[in-house]
């Protein structure tokens, strides 16, 4: 970069990964080499051999690595390290490993040129893929091979737990586990060229409380070495040799940032009211029993949604009713006397477990998912019923349905309960079977018979990430459509209106556990359809609190009236931006 262009500042636009700002020198991460990697050919039989196992070192060496790593995670992180136990494995999975000596051997080539060759046919033909969760197993298997490729090559790693000094790191693309490498006494945050607000890297940032700012396309080219930086990211921007007035601005808003979320924090301990003093309460969802501890950390209310299917997901058998037991117990030991809303099993659809007995669907979205699943196989729901209605003897426990679309299925999954306190009264167990029983709203079908659903249970939870699916026949994961995918689209807000007007009628509780219940934007929407509890990820819990005591019940109540006139998102939107815009954002990223 010449003098002239040093002077002047440069901004650099990303996404917004993790919220917060830093400013100091950056410190590049890349490691020289392992880009440019030869080909050659091997003729010799004993040399070939040779290949193989110098590719064979490299992979044990890159295990022991992410051994290491494992073992030195801090307890904050430890709940990401299964992300480094996935690409343990995919070290030896037949897809790299497999595919790499087979093309050392049948194309007498040296092993770093086989690597790279199987790695750029694993990419292509990862790279039209939109499902999230394929695309990030695509990513680890990149940030594998790089480790692998290191090995081979002899490239020193750049090790972050080893940088003794106050830095914001620059990179194409951190890995889950260089990012868990990362000491907080010394790396003040992150800026790469890859990567988004989905992506591991990202969440673990969010939960070491880090700025990050992710897809800023230029900035391994454009920032330097030892450059003075500022990362916002919230506003998702990156400051190159930021000037004077810019430097003083961003200080300034530093020093706003960390106090407010010093405030909100402590805040969030407190029930939140909106300004005329109706409460809503605020809970946490989880997959794992570890991050209850997040919820009551954040303030969380109790559980809104526990999706327990991820335990059946994650062990090579279905677990047993004892484990399942110790499982929830631990959930309520913590939560003491909140509540905890245990969700039955959501299997299939977008969470296909492997032990699928081979069946493939031509849907999965609309195939044997959730409470279809669970009605037809009896055994594996009343083993998860029974462990439900034992642990509720040490906690308040409500259990909710998952996936009804009829009144049909409702009716038998009750008569499966009853099976089971019957089942448990004559094993002579000890249980609890007073317990709020719910459906999720995330079918239309019974979304249109709420009225009559409402008088068989005691609440509703409306699970927006499927109601809006399915609703506007929308693949939830599929990006080509997704500009249909808007929780405030007019037609989702009458189906909200149409749930709400039931539950409000038959005096039942209404609760959201959605990603829309965390979403700022639509909140005074949801406060004007009289929901009484909204359940999110337990990061954004002082956030959304904060954001119930600035707004007014009455307000948002009058305010829905307005909305539900309008008949296309754009005019929705406007109308939440005109009324609630300045209150979101000075609420959100003050300024
Ligand atoms: C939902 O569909 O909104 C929901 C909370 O369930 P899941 O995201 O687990 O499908
Ligand atoms: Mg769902």
């Amino acid at each position: 970069m010449d003098a002239a262009a040093k002077q002047k500042e440069i901004i650099l636009k990303g996404i917004s990964a993790s919220p917060g700002i830093c400013i100091g020198k950056a410190y590049q991460v890349d490691h020289e080499g392992v880009d440019i990697v030869k080909r050659y050919q091997i003729i010799d039989k004993k040399a070939l051999e040779n290949e193989t196992t110098r590719f064979k070192k490299a992979v044990k060496q890159a295990k022991d690595e992410l051994h290491d790593i494992i073992k030195g995670t801090s307890e904050d992180l430890l709940q990401h390290a299964d992300i480094l136990e996935t690409q343990v494995v995919l070290l030896e999975d037949k897809m790299l490993y497999g595919r790499t000596i087979e093309t050392i051997e049948k194309e007498k080539i040296n092993a770093e040129w086989a690597l790279k060759k199987v790695v750029s046919k694993v990419s292509s033909m990862f790279q039209d893929i939109t499902d999230t969760y394929l695309k990030d197993r695509a990513t680890d298997i990149v940030h594998v091979s790089d480790r692998i490729m290191r090995h081979l090559m002899g490239a020193e790693p750049v090790n972050i737990a080893e940088i003794d000094k106050r830095v914001i790191l620059i990179a194409r693309d951190l890995s889950p586990a260089q990012t868990s490498q990362i000491n907080l006494e010394r790396i003040m945050g992150f800026v790469t060229v890859l990567g988004g607000v989905t992506s591991h890297t990202s969440i673990i940032a969010r939960t070491l409380g880090i700025p990050a700012v992710q897809g800023v396309d230029d900035a391994t080219r454009l920032i330097q070495n030892d450059d003075i930086i500022i990362v916002d990211g919230s506003g998702g921007h990156v400051f190159i040799d930021p000037s004077e007035s810019t430097l003083m601005d961003y200080m300034e808003r530093q020093i706003r940032f960390e106090s407010y979320r010093a405030d909100i924090a402590r805040d969030s301990q407190r029930a939140a009211r909106t300004t005329d003093g109706h409460r809503v309460k605020v809970m946490g969802n989880i997959e794992q029993p570890e991050q209850v501890v997040a919820v009551m950390d954040n303030g969380g209310e109790g559980v809104g949604l526990f999706r327990t299917e991820f335990q059946y997901l994650a062990s090579a058998e279905f677990p047993g009713e004892d484990e399942l037991f110790e499982n929830y117990k631990d959930v309520l030991d913590v939560m003491q006397d909140q509540p905890v809303t245990i969700r039955t099993l959501d299997i299939n659809g977008d969470k296909a477990f492997v032990r699928n007995s081979g069946m493939t669907e031509a849907n999965p979205a609309l195939g044997l998912r959730a409470i279809r699943y669970c009605l037809k196989r009896p055994d594996i729901f009343k083993t998860q019923l029974r462990a439900i209605l034992r642990a509720a003897v040490f906690g308040e426990v409500r259990l909710l349905l998952p996936m009804l679309a009829t009144y049909d299925e409702l009716m038998f999954a009750k008569n499966m309960i009853e099976d089971a306190i019957q089942s448990l009264e004559d094993d002579d167990k000890e249980y609890n079977r007073n317990i709020q029983l719910g459906v999720m709203i995330e079918v239309p079908s019974l979304a249109m018979m709420a009225d009559v659903i409402a008088r068989e249970v005691d609440f509703f939870s409306i699970g927006t990430n499927d109601l809006i699916q399915y609703s506007m026949a929308v693949d939830r994961g599929n990006r080509e459509v997704a500009y249909l995918y808007n929780p405030l689209h007019p037609a989702i807000l009458r189906i909200l209106k149409i749930v709400s007007d039931a539950a409000k009628k038959e005096g039942i509780e209404l609760f959201m556990c959605g990603e829309m219940a965390g979403d700022p934007f639509s909140l005074p929407v949801l406060l004007g359809l009289g929901l009484d509890e909204l359940s999110l990820n337990p990061q954004s819990i002082p956030m959304l609190k904060n954001l119930i005591r600035s707004i007014s019940f009455a307000d948002a109540e009058k305010f829905l009236q307005k909305i539900l006139e309008q008949t296309t998102c754009k005019a929705v939107n406007e109308l939440i931006q005109k009324e609630y815009g300045e209150i979101i954002s000075a609420t959100i990223y003050p300024k």
